[in-house]
């Protein structure tokens, strides 16, 4: 057999068959997740079509992420569809309002395991590749037949491959490599390919922050994005008591169509500008730009350790007059971690507000909409033209210590100097 990469080995365990780059293939994923923003559309389907029963039903988790609680009538409509959906077919995974973000979910219960692919009716569904598995977006449709038939036909992607080296620097962080990897290679640099990590520095990074990377993949066009598993894999999941057997990992001589190198120790804190995801600049190059909101939350970062470094960049301080800080944990554990340490009780006494875990504010359908003409910093992962919800407001990307340092001068900052007092 031709020696494989990590996508090729993964589904070629689905396939039953080895598989190569290129090859249409059709498998059966071990993960079929859908949202409350399909969850209606699947059951739309299932009506028009008669479908009565599911393929594997074990296989399925339904997420309450996007809209979460519900904002309109008719978005609550769509939420108890989905729950009356999965009291029909004995669907015992529910993760209903206010327990967190799909991703964050499947990566910090142990849901996802390495070696594992899933997919998702959300394009972040790559967030998983932080764990050593490989994930997905598909549309609404391909979930529901999915849920039906248990199979469905995907392209297996070619592979390239980031080799990271060297140290992030105090103040700089996985989103800023991110960033710059998206600035360099663009947002078409992985179209439909699998971006694989390598290199010495993936043991310096955990696996919130190979979250981010991989999260931020769809953004470069990926299909994945996978960091092969490590011992950093193995203790998050020793620390959930879960036993997990061979971390996968790509052989020795596969095929990469491409090689990119990235020393982290150059790395310093960056921004996408209005309204392209490749739109990258160092901050000190936009420093000084207004800001109405900034916004801390999401699957790219509303992690514990974002608001672990906000907390730091915002303690004892107050965000300046006129500036809304949003913060949305992505799930409940990392809401209840950052309670615990304190962290949450510094961003409200910043003068932050908090929102239900969830999306938040990220694509524009829930709690934090902007007006005309307001600008926003966001840790988030998209800053297309009406992203947040209108499309005469801007909004920059960056780390969530650029955040909390850009909600405390009114303007995008620098982290490091706040850092450094
Ligand atoms: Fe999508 Fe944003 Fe929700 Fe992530 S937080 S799943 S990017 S809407």
């Amino acid at each position: 057999m031709n020696p494989q990469t990590m996508a090729e080995k993964i589904m070629s365990r689905l396939a039953a068959q080895p598989v190569r780059a290129g090859e249409f293939v059709e498998l059966g994923p071990d993960w079929t997740f859908s949202l409350d923003d399909g969850i209606g559309l699947v059951d739309r389907y299932f009506r028009l079509h008669g479908i009565d029963r599911l393929a594997a039903p074990d296989k399925i988790a339904v997420f309450y992420d996007h809209f979460a609680p519900a904002d309109t009538p008719q978005h609550a409509m769509v939420q108890r569809l989905g729950r009356q959906l999965c009291e029909r077919f004995g669907i015992r995974r529910l993760h209903d309002v206010g327990t967190g973000i799909s991703h964050q979910i499947a990566v910090e219960t142990g849901l996802a395991r390495p070696g594992q692919m899933v997919t998702n009716t959300d394009s972040h569904t790559l967030t998983v590749g932080a764990i050593g598995a490989i994930g997905c977006g598909i549309g609404v449709a391909e979930m529901a037949w999915l849920w039906a038939y248990g199979h469905l036909w995907f392209q297996v992607p070619t592979s390239l491959r980031i080799t990271l080296e060297g140290r992030l620097a105090p103040g700089v962080s996985a989103k800023d490599l991110v960033l710059s990897i998206i600035g360099r290679l663009s947002v078409r640099g992985a179209q439909y390919g699998s971006v694989e990590y390598h290199g010495p520095a993936l043991s310096t990074l955990s696996i919130a922050e190979r979250m981010t990377l991989c999260n931020m993949g769809v953004e470069m066009g990926a299909k994945f994005a996978v960091v092969p598993g490590d011992h950093v894999t193995r203790a998050h999941y020793a620390a959930l008591g879960i036993e997990v057997g061979e971390m996968p990992a790509p052989d020795a001589g596969a095929h990469y169509a491409e090689d990119h190198r990235f020393d982290l120790s150059e790395i310093e804190p960056m921004v996408s500008a209005p309204s392209k995801v490749d739109n990258v600049h160092p901050v000190s190059s936009k420093a000084g730009v207004q800001i109405h909101q900034a916004f801390i939350g999401t699957c790219t970062n509303g992690r514990f350790e974002d608001f672990e470094i906000a907390a730091r960049v915002l303690a004892g301080r107050r965000v300046a007059e006129g500036v809304r800080l949003v913060v949305t944990p992505a799930s409940r554990e990392v809401y209840l971690r950052a309670m615990q340490s304190g962290a949450l009780q510094t961003l409200i006494e910043a003068g932050a507000t908090v929102t239900t875990p969830g999306c938040g504010a990220c694509a524009g359908i829930h709690q934090g909409v902007l007006a005309a003409d307001e600008v926003c910093i966001s840790s988030s992962s998209r800053n297309f033209i009406g992203r947040m919800g209108n499309r005469d407001a801007s909004i920059y990307l960056a780390s969530p210590a650029t955040v909390a340092a850009s909600a405390l001068a009114g303007r995008i900052a620098d982290p490091r100097e706040v850092l450094a007092e």
